[in-house]
């Protein structure tokens, strides 16, 4: 019997976390789903990864919180016995926009603990045995905010943007050990984070006349997690219809 290989997903209960949960369960992953608190979709996430004959693991944890991250992480690997995983993908991320002048400390702090203190918690924890075993994906969901900007979005923006740069120093510590870490920057994809935007306000702006699908992420980070993807490293892939270049 081949061995299982394992893949977590932070945020992976909707939208864009969702679709590369599916995805990558296809590709024969075991998903290990993280979510904060919506416990109904994220059932509905692993009821379709079923459905298409994939396995999924539910964890429950806010990425922001160091304690919650490394003790949901450890309690699965103790009572499994497992303690690689091949796939990480930081995909967990809220917005709080507003301008810089109204923004309040929680609308800074909040959505820099969860794109960028949750990246480090996790993948801090999760690059050991990457690096025991020789061998590792790291993929990170950051934003085009986080490379142009965006007013209204300096919270946002400055947290992918950090996460832009720790990806591109991490890919330099970790590649003689055939570990890769990238990041991939979506421009407006259609999810429950844009259903505030109205899409004939920005297909006009956007080369291709429409917003993205969440499919249209997954497949990249797919491919990114895969074996053929072996000497991209410390990139910064966009998915936007062509909306920057
Ligand atoms: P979404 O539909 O709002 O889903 C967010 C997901 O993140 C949910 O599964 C949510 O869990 C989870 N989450 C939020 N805070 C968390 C925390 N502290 N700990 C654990 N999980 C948490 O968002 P999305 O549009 O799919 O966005 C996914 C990623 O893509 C984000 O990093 C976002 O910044 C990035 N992105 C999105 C777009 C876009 O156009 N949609 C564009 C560029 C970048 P619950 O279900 O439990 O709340």
């Amino acid at each position: 019997m081949s061995e299982i290989k394992y893949a977590l997903i932070t945020g992976a209960s909707r939208g864009i976390g969702k679709a590369i949960a599916i995805r990558l369960a296809s590709s024969g992953y075991h998903i290990l789903l993280n979510y904060q608190s919506n416990d109904q979709a994220a059932d509905e996430t692993v009821a379709a990864i079923q459905a298409n004959g994939g396995t999924a693991t539910k964890m429950k944890f806010d990425v922001s919180s160091e304690q919650e991250t490394e003790t949901a992480i450890q309690q699965w690997m103790d009572s499994t016995g497992v303690s690689y995983i091949e796939v990480l993908v930081n995909n967990a991320g809220i917005k709080k926009d507003n301008l810089m002048m109204w923004m309040t400390n929680d609308e800074w702090k909040s959505v820099l603990n969860t794109s960028l203190d949750g990246f480090f918690y996790i993948t801090r924890f999760l690059l050991k045995p990457m690096l025991t075993k020789r061998y590792g994906r790291i993929i990170n969901i950051v934003s085009l905010s986080g490379v142009k900007g965006m007013s209204g979005q300096t919270n946002y923006a400055a947290a992918k943007a950090a996460v832009i740069g720790a990806t591109k120093s991490l890919a330099q510590e970790v590649a003689k050990r055939k570990i890769t870490v990238n990041a991939v920057a979506p421009g407006f994809i259609k999810t429950d984070m844009t259903s505030d935007i109205d899409p004939e306000m920005y297909k006009r702006i956007i080369p291709m006349e429409r917003f993205g699908e969440v499919e249209e992420v997954a497949s990249l980070v797919n491919y990114l997690a895969s074996k053929d993807a072996s000497y991209i490293t410390g990139e910064v892939i966009h998915v936007n219809g062509g909306l920057y270049t």
